[in-house]
C-alpha cells in the first residue's frame, strides 16, 4: 500500500463522515386524527393573542397542538382536514345550567313570577306528564338544540338523571348530570328518601364509565331542600367527590323564605352545611350581600349567571361584576326551555354583556371577551371541568365549534372577539366536535335525527295537552 493510496483512503473517510454529519435532518411527520382550520382561531387560553390561519390537531380525545397553518402543517399530517375558509375556530360553549327535558315544556307558561310559575304550573305538570319517555324525548330535542347552536358541554339537573345520560352518551355531548332530589314526592320518587337513594345509585352507575359523563347530585333548592338532607347530600358528595347543582339566591321570595325559616341568607345558609370547596355550582345567585360575595370565594363556588330566566321570570340582575371583581368564576347558563325559552349561549353571552352596562349606569361593565370567558374558559372552570375543557391548548379535550363569518350580516369583521358576541348568533354554528368526534358537519348533526327529534317532540307535546287536567297552558 503506497502513500498515496493511503491519503486517498482518508480522503474518502473524511468525506464519508462529513456527508453523514451534514446529513439533512427531516423531522418526522405526525400522522393525526383530525386537523381543523379557522381563518381565526380563538384559543381563550390568557396571554394569547387570536391565531389568524391556524389550526388545532387532534389525537384521539385530545388536543396535541394548536398554531398557525404553516408551522402545524410542518409537523402533522391528518386523515380528516376540515377548511377553516370563512370560519371562526374556537371552544364550545358551556351551558352550566340547564333542565333538558324541559324543552318539551317551551312556551309551555309564560310571563309569570317564579313562584307561581313554579308551584301553579310547572311542579303539578311535571306531576302529571314526566316519566322516562318524557326525559328521553326531551333531552334528545335539547341536545339537538345544542349541537346546533354550538354547545358542547352543559351541567343538568332534572328527573330520570339515568335517562338523560344514555341520551348524551349516544349524542356525543359532554356533560355533568345531576339527578334532581326534592322533599316533596316528584317524578319517580315518592319523597327525599327515595330521590336521595336514586341519586346515589345514579352516581355509582356513572362514575368513571364515560369521560364525557360527570354525575353528580341536584338538590333543588334550599327553600324546597331541608337543611338535614342538604347535609345528607354534602357528606355524600365529598366522600363520592362529585359535583353538586343547585338552584340558590335566585329571587327575593326565595332570600325571604330562608332568613325566616333559618335567619340566614341562602348562600351563608348552603355554605354552612358543609358542602366541600369547589364542589358546588350554583344556578342564579341573583341577590348575594357582600358577605356571600366573599363566602363564595372562600368556598370556590361556582355561579351560573342565566340572565334570559333571570329577566323572564322578574328575578332581579344577579351582581355579576362584583363577583367577577371579587374573584367568583362565573359561567353562563339558559335554564330550562320553559324559562327562557330556548338553549342558545349566544343570547346568554349578549345579554350579560349588554344588561350589566344598565345596571352598573357604566358601558365597560363586562367587555365582551369577559361575556366570552363566561361562556367558555371560565365557564368550564365555575362547573370543575377547567381542566378538560374551555380552551384550545394541547392537553385538554378535543370540544371546539366552527362559526361562519361568511354573511354579509357579519360583514366587516373588525374585532372577532366583538362579533361573536354582539353579532354571531346559533345559527352560524357550522362545525361540531367533542372529544375529537364530529357531532355536527355543515350544519349536518351527526348523532341525532332532526326529524325523528322534531317529530317525537310534537307528538309528546299532544300527549302533554291530553293528560292536562287543570294545568292548562297560559296562553
Ligand atoms: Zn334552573
Amino acid at each position: 500500500m503506497n502513500k498515496s493510496y493511503k491519503y486517498q483512503q482518508a480522503v474518502i473517510s473524511l468525506c464519508v463522515m462529513f456527508a453523514f454529519f451534514l446529513k439533512p435532518t427531516y423531522a418526522e411527520v405526525v400522522n393525526a386524527d383530525s386537523i381543523i382550520y379557522g381563518d381565526y382561531v380563538v384559543t381563550m387560553v390568557t396571554d394569547q393573542p387570536v391565531i389568524e390561519d391556524g389550526a388545532v390537531v387532534v389525537i384521539g380525545n385530545n388536543i396535541i397542538a394548536v398554531g398557525t397553518r404553516s408551522a402545524i402543517e410542518k409537523k402533522y399530517s391528518a386523515k380528516q382536514k376540515i377548511s377553516g375558509s370563512g370560519r371562526i375556530l374556537m371552544p364550545g360553549l358551556i351551558n352550566g345550567h340547564t333542565h333538558t327535558p324541559m324543552t318539551l315544556l317551551r312556551g309551555f307558561a309564560d310571563d309569570l313570577d317564579l313562584m307561581t310559575w313554579l308551584n301553579d304550573y310547572i311542579f303539578p305538570v311535571e306531576s302529571t306528564v314526566v316519566d322516562k319517555d318524557f326525559i328521553r324525548v326531551g333531552s334528545e330535542l335539547a341536545c339537538w338544540e345544542m349541537i346546533r347552536g354550538g354547545t358542547t358541554t352543559f351541567v343538568d339537573m332534572y328527573f330520570y338523571a339515568n335517562v338523560t345520560a344514555e341520551v348524551v352518551e349516544h349524542c356525543g355531548l359532554r356533560a355533568v348530570i345531576t339527578g334532581v332530589a326534592l322533599d316533596f314526592p316528584a317524578p319517580g320518587s315518592t319523597g327525599w328518601d327515595n330521590s336521595f337513594k336514586d341519586a346515589v345509585e345514579f352516581v355509582k352507575l356513572w362514575q368513571g364509565k364515560n369521560e364525557r359523563i360527570t354525575p353528580g347530585f341536584g338538590p333543588h333548592a334550599p327553600y324546597t331542600v331541608s337543611p338535614e338532607h342538604l347535609k345528607q347530600v354534602a357528606l355524600k358528595a365529598k366522600e363520592m367527590k362529585t359535583p353538586v347543582s343547585i338552584h340558590v339566591a335566585e329571587s327575593e321570595i326565595e332570600s325571604a323564605i330562608i332568613q325566616e325559616r333559618y335567619n340566614a341568607s341562602p348562600v351563608k345558609h348552603v355554605l354552612d352545611l358543609g358542602f366541600a370547596p369547589g364542589n358546588l355550582i350554583t344556578a342564579h345567585m341573583v341577590h348575594p350581600n357582600e358577605k356571600d360575595i366573599k363566602m363564595l370565594v372562600k368556598h370556590k363556588v361556582g355561579v351560573i349567571h342565566n340572565p334570559t330566566s333571570n329577566l323572564k321570570l322578574a328575578s332581579g340582575i344577579a351582581p355579576v361584576s362584583k363577583m367577577l371583581a371579587e374573584g367568583v368564576l362565573v359561567g353562563l347558563g339558559t335554564d330550562g326551555a320553559a324559562s327562557n325559552n330556548d338553549l342558545d349561549l349566544w343570547e346568554e353571552m349578549r345579554l350579560s354583556a349588554l344588561i350589566h352596562k344598565v345596571k352598573m349606569n357604566n358601558p365597560t361593565a363586562i367587555p365582551a371577551l369577559t361575556a366570552l370567558k363566561m361562556a367558555t374558559s371560565m365557564g368550564a372552570e365555575a362547573i370543575g371541568l377547567g381542566e378538560e375543557t374551555g380552551q384550545l391548548i394541547a392537553g385538554k379535550r378535543a370540544d371546539m365549534i366552527q362559526v361562519s363569518f361568511d354573511s354579509p350580516r357579519l360583514s366587516p369583521m373588525y374585532n372577532v372577539v366583538s362579533h361573536l358576541v354582539y353579532a354571531i348568533d346559533a345559527n352560524d354554528v357550522v362545525t361540531s366536535m367533542v372529544s375529537g368526534k364530529l357531532l355536527m358537519k355543515d350544519r349536518k348533526v351527526l348523532t341525532l335525527d332532526s326529524k325523528s327529534v322534531k317529530d317525537a317532540a310534537n307528538a309528546k307535546s299532544r300527549i302533554i295537552m291530553k293528560t292536562l287536567v287543570s294545568g292548562k297552558p297560559s296562553h
